[in-house]
């Protein structure tokens, strides 16, 4: 497609390098239609559009202003959301676009041979983010029919990209509001007989198997996750497993009112099975054709009309965990089942949660049991050691939510809320989608006993390769720490404070303002602690606060962040804390305490250093606030190509350990900004500029006999670990469901660079 300033563009001409302007659902239909897979026409309303319309009327600031807000906050929540919506909902619809919009509804209408309904979807350009599990929150208008309608529906289109939801998980993922675009397809409606979803692999195990969903009527009822649909299980075009669901509601267009309405399906049709062998062989077969395609699994959208079945959309299954999943397989007295969401096993007492204000009775490692989850119970399901549904499917909110929390979950089980009782003890299987009576141990339990019960299934089945290099896990919030732990890393190679200072919702300047600053201390010690005893004796680096001024803006007593133009090029890292000492001295108030506690395995490595002048500074202040400099080790990150440059002059001033912070250092490389989705497609921690920077300051090191190391994203992945290896780096700090992939590389590596020596040397 061409022209970044289009407002309207036809699907066909749309391909998947077009994400920034029509948003990631837009740009994969485009590539679907252009594959001859069947997909109903439309267009896009791009994302240049709906910066036009902010623009145009000027709202910019009153809106992004209205959006900050406490969110863990329901109320303050909600006012954000109804202000932001009334904002855009207000505002006139620029002649040009409303124009663009009126002529091609219409010329699809001449295409299809009459006027036609159309279904109005969202699609946000931060879509393909790795968070974005998260980022579709945005809705759909179906059934709109006439230009008029149309102009509404993508209006509110718009005002949807600050639902409260979607306001929560941006803040949460720390996705700045600013940066997330709008696109929204209109495409023919399909008015589907039945339709669902098809994961072309197990979402979370990454199983060569197709999964597929499906219910009656329009799929919005499967998405949503208010009916339990039929699940089948097809691999090499063979039907291995149908599970037929009591399927109570679906969502119909009603005949008089053309709307969308939920009903009760009929008698005759609640527990039928919805696709025939033939179709559910077809949709398999489809889903081959589109993973194909992308060359990577996919998560599709589905509906059969008048036997005719249509892909409604396809996105890349992000929720896939490398290895095995973990936490073993239970077995005994099995009292209710439904579809496992996401693996592990977790006993507890079971909390059955009927409405928000008993949400507090959820205790940690209690068991949630609910109808449905929704964005408010995010806090407790975080406290909770399972989850289990009446409702939904693989991709409701539960599932998807527990996915990225690493807790078992079992969904769709359709009467969990009746069958078990409050306070009951009972044993989850997430994998299997199983609930038992009692606590029951883990198969695993029995032979390995408990430490090994506790571990992934993967570290039980496969012994750990011993590697000359040492491979790492990064750690952001405390509570992370067990399951890195049972990665079984030789340490922790990156910990980040500042997700823990923000989970405290609380700015330390409020602290030191109320006299409170122990209590700082405090938290920042048990925050710490809680990783390094699960690590001890291995090694910790703590990273002292890289607290840019945008993500502390939004905590509570943050109204005196300053606002800068550029946030990563300001006020964040070494540099804040040289400025404001007593934020960075409370922080060595914390190691000392951790010193005299005995945690000798801690390290202090210092964010986006550029000069020597900053390490000998904090140097300084460490000795001033009692800290011995000689014992503790410290380092830097290495993410800023100044300080690569000059590597030498900081090894002059003294430093244990360098750490390359690749998100960071990509950028600055490249003149990048890492969250900015229009110039995603230059982000390269692989471009040659940030490997030579890599590169030399491991040589330099190595001279120097300090230890290198990577946290930032880039360590996750392999084909970046075989160069490092290569390279000499000490040691490699990936994400925790990366580390098995990177030891194994690692340790290919390592085998292959001896055995290439010894041949040089026959
Ligand atoms: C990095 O920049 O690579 C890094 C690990 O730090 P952060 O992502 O927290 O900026
Ligand atoms: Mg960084």
């Amino acid at each position: 497609m061409s022209g970044k300033d289009k407002l309207i563009v036809w699907l066909e001409d749309v391909r998947n390098t077009d994400i920034p302007i029509v948003g990631g659902k837009g740009a994969s239909l485009g590539e679907m239609i252009n594959e001859q897979l069947p997909v109903p026409g439309g267009f896009v309303v791009t994302a240049q559009a709906f910066r036009k319309f902010i623009d145009d009327a000027g709202i910019a600031d009153r809106l992004f202003k209205g959006l900050e807000v406490d969110v863990d906050d329901q109320k303050e929540l909600a006012k954000a959301e109804a202000f932001a919506k009334g904002l855009i909902k207000d505002q006139p619809m620029p002649k040009e676009i409303a124009d663009a919009v009126r002529s091609h509804y219409e010329e699809l209408c001449r295409r299809e041979g009459g006027e036609v309904y159309v279904a109005a979807r969202s699609s946000a350009t931060a879509e393909d983010l790795p968070e974005a599990s998260f980022a579709g929150q945005q809705e759909t208008f179906l059934n709109v029919k006439g230009a008029d309608e149309l102009l509404k529906a993508v209006q509110n289109c718009w005002a949807s990209l600050y639902g409260a939801r979607a306001i929560y998980y941006r803040v949460k993922q720390k996705f700045p509001h600013e940066m997330v675009n709008i696109a929204v397809v209109v495409q023919k409606m399909v008015d589907a007989d039945s339709a669902g979803v098809m994961f072309t692999r197990h979402p979370t195990t990454g199983d060569n198997i197709e999964i597929i969903e499906a219910a009656w009527g329009l799929g919005e009822a499967v998405v949503s996750g208010s009916v339990s649909p039929d699940n089948y299980v097809v691999k090499n075009n063979k039907i291995l497993q149908s599970k037929v669901a009591t399927k109570e509601i679906m969502i119909v267009r009603d005949k008089k009112t053309r709307k969308t309405r939920k009903i009760e399906v009929p008698a005759e049709k609640k527990n039928a099975q919805v696709l025939s062998k033939d179709e559910i062989i077809k949709l398999a077969k489809l889903g081959k054709l589109v993973e194909e395609h992308y060359g990577k699994p996919q998560d599709i959208e589905w509906a059969i009309q008048n036997g005719e079945t249509y892909l409604l959309q396809s996105r890349p299954i992000t929720t896939i965990q490398k290895g095995e999943a973990k936490g073993g397989k239970a077995s005994g007295e099995i009292i209710l089942e439904g579809l496992g969401a996401s693996p592990g096993v977790a006993s507890g007492k079971v909390k059955i949660i009927k409405g928000m204000d008993t949400l507090d009775r959820v205790l940690e490692g209690d068991i949630l049991v609910t109808k449905m989850t929704t964005p408010d119970m995010v806090p407790a399901m975080k406290r909770s050691s399972a989850i289990i549904t009446d409702e939904g499917g693989l991709t409701c909110h539960a599932a998807i939510v527990s996915r990225e929390l690493g807790t078992p979950a079992v969904v769709g089980t359709k009467e969990a809320t009746k069958v078990l009782q409050d306070e009951q003890v009972v044993t989850v299987d997430g994998e299997m989608g199983r609930v038992f009576l009692g606590a029951i141990k883990k198969e695993a339990q029995a032979v390995k006993g408990e430490e090994a019960a506790a571990a992934p299934k993967a570290v039980m089945t496969k012994t750990k390769p011993i590697t000359a290099t040492e491979v790492k896990v990064n750690v952001s919030i405390p509570e992370a720490a067990e399951r890195a732990k049972q990665t079984m890393a030789d340490g922790v190679g990156l910990l980040r404070i500042e997700h823990m200072i923000l989970g405290l919702n609380t700015h330390p300047d409020v602290y030191i303002r109320n006299g409170k600053s122990n209590e700082y201390v405090d938290e920042l010690v048990k925050g710490i602690r809680t990783v390094a005893d699960a690590f001890y004796p291995r090694p910790v680096w703590v990273r002292t606060l890289d607290a840019p001024t945008d993500e502390f803006r939004a905590m509570k007593g943050g109204e005196n962040e300053p606002y800068e133009h550029n946030p990563m090029l300001g006020m964040r890292g070494i540099r804040r804390d040289l400025r404001e000492t007593q934020h960075f001295k409370l922080e060595m108030a914390a190691f000392k305490k951790l010193y005299e506690m005995g945690y000798d395995n801690i390290g202090i490595m210092l964010p986006l250093v550029q000069h020597p002048y900053e390490l000998r500074r904090a140097k300084e202040l460490m000795v001033e606030s009692g800290i011995d400099i000689e014992k503790a080790e410290i380092g830097i990150m290495v993410e800023i190509p100044a300080s690569a440059l000059i590597i030498d002059e900081f090894i002059k001033e003294g430093l244990d350990f360098v750490s390359f912070g690749t998100n960071d250092l990509t950028q600055y490389t490249l003149a990048v900004d890492r969250n900015n989705e229009l110039v995603a497609d230059l982000y390269n921690e692989l471009h040659p500029a940030v490997l030579k920077l890599i590169e030399y300051v491991i040589g330099e090191c190595n001279k120097a006999g300090v230890k290198t190391s990577i946290c930032g994203q880039a360590g996750s992945r392999p084909e970046v670990a075989k160069r490092l290896v290569a390279m000499g780096i000490t040691s490699i700090s990936a994400n925790i469901d990366a580390v098995e992939t990177v030891r194994e590389m690692v340790a290919r590596t390592e085998h292959a660079l001896i055995l290439e020596a010894a041949r040089k040397k026959l």
